[in-house]
């Protein structure tokens, strides 16, 4: 007989919402709850707070719990504010402890991780990249993000890697100042969803596929490939996020953005006739955020090593 698989618990910190989740993995989630991300983090977390105690008592103890979180986030073990939101330009949220917060709550193996780390993670276990041990999940929705798996793990140096904001060489003519608070145009500031409304007053979801601004973000989004490519050189790179799903041609004009950047540098199959499976959607669809958090759970879990001869 099969043992049971251990029950999970994950936050997912989204800008507008937060989803508490419960399960063992995409096809056993027990159940997902929302609660609204308020510009006070005080009454943010102990809604979740309760949510997850509640949870607790009706489906039984928890392994472990999993937080992914929208970022910047200390990640660095050991330092004063490991665990907290940083540098965020969302109101209230600025220098908030999360992980120690949520990870007191119980006395379990915790994880803490980005958002977009956690779906990288859930796709490497569920998804779109089982069995590989380099990829990379980039999502264009508010934000642009990018989860990046170097040999197994998410890369974690003195931070998480924040590949939204890098600077690329603009598309000739194009000189609007971007939409970063920090950077004016970087990738997010160029081809985010709020980049796009900012730049046309509409909602990116709601453009016409042949909206001329599609040149600018495509290309945008392009010079981040190029980047990834040659800075690890992932097997596969998934794109989700809100203006991916609305937009699905997207994925053809940045295979094609990419293999013009890249210029016939990289021969490998994967930029050439395979080039349909390397750049694509993900497995998991909308659920690879909250299934990011469970993820980072079982990593935790994983990380924590077998029960002891007492437990
Ligand atoms: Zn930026």
């Amino acid at each position: 007989m099969t043992p049971a698989k251990p029950l999970l618990a994950g936050v997912e910190l989204g800008g507008t919402k937060c989803v508490c989740i419960v399960g063992t993995g995409p096809d056993d989630i027990r159940t997902q709850i929302s609660v609204p991300t308020g510009d006070d983090p005080d009454v943010t977390l102990r809604r979740i707070a309760e949510t997850l105690r509640d949870l607790s008592l009706a489906m039984g103890s928890f392994a472990a719990l999993g937080v992914a979180s929208f970022g910047p986030v200390d990640l660095t073990p050991g330092s004063p504010t490991y665990g907290f939101i940083t540098s965020t330009a969302k109101p209230g949220w600025r220098d908030t402890d999360v992980a120690g917060r949520l990870g007191r709550l119980f006395d379990l193996p915790a994880g803490f991780d980005t958002d977009v780390n956690g779906a990288a993670l859930a796709e490497g276990c569920w998804g779109a990249a089982q069995g590989l041990s380099d990829f990379a999940y980039v999502t264009v929705g508010t934000g642009v993000g990018v989860g990046l798996v170097v040999n197994g793990r998410p890369a974690h140096g003195f931070n998480h890697a924040e590949l939204g904001h890098i600077r690329i060489p603009r598309k000739a003519g194009d000189r609007w100042e971007g939409a970063c608070p920090f950077h004016g145009d970087c990738v997010e500031g160029l081809a985010s969803g709020a980049a796009i409304e900012r730049r046309l007053g509409l909602s990116a979801g709601r453009l016409a596929a042949d909206d001329p601004v599609w040149d600018l973000v495509a290309h945008a989004l392009g010079q981040l490939l190029h980047t990834l490519v040659l800075a690890t050189a992932p097997r596969r790179i998934l794109l989700g996020g809100g203006v991916m799903n609305a937009q699905p041609h997207m994925f053809d004009r940045l295979r094609r953005e990419l293999q013009l950047s890249l210029n016939g540098y990289i021969t490998a199959p994967q930029i050439g006739q395979g080039i349909a499976d390397y750049v694509r959607a993900p497995g998991l669809g909308d659920l690879a955020g909250p299934l990011g958090a469970l993820a980072i759970a079982a990593d935790a879990l994983a990380a924590a090593g077998p029960p002891g001869p007492g437990a």
